[in-house]
């Protein structure tokens, strides 16, 4: 599993970078920015990487149910987002495109 370059949610981009942690960024390891459609991550342990990218989708997933920001649950969020990765880690065949007839690839 690789860090990707961006994602689609919801049917929006969000361009993913990675960039270098220093000590004033430690406090806010990562940023979503849903105007810019960015996903911005602090380099560290690849794992951890992911992990942080599954939580910001998360929240992207949340914005785009119209939940507002002070309606996400860090703690849930957090765990999902680690127990979403171990489920595609451990089941990657689970992820692969389903062909259901139609290109879009859609739910
Ligand atoms: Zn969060």
């Amino acid at each position: 599993m690789t860090i990707p370059k961006s994602v689609r949610i919801a049917g929006f981009d969000f361009e993913v970078s990675i960039v270098e942690a220093t000590d004033l960024d430690i406090k806010n390891q990562v940023t979503l920015n849903t105007l810019a459609g960015t996903i911005t991550l602090l380099e560290c342990a690849p794992k951890e990487m992911m992990c942080t990218l599954f939580h910001e989708c998360i929240h992207a997933m949340m914005f785009a149910l119209g939940y507002s920001a002070d309606e996400h649950d860090e703690k849930l969020i957090n765990g999902l987002s680690r127990q979403l990765f171990q489920l595609v880690q451990d089941n990657p065949e689970m992820f692969e495109r389903v062909d259901d007839g139609d290109d879009d690839g859609t739910i």
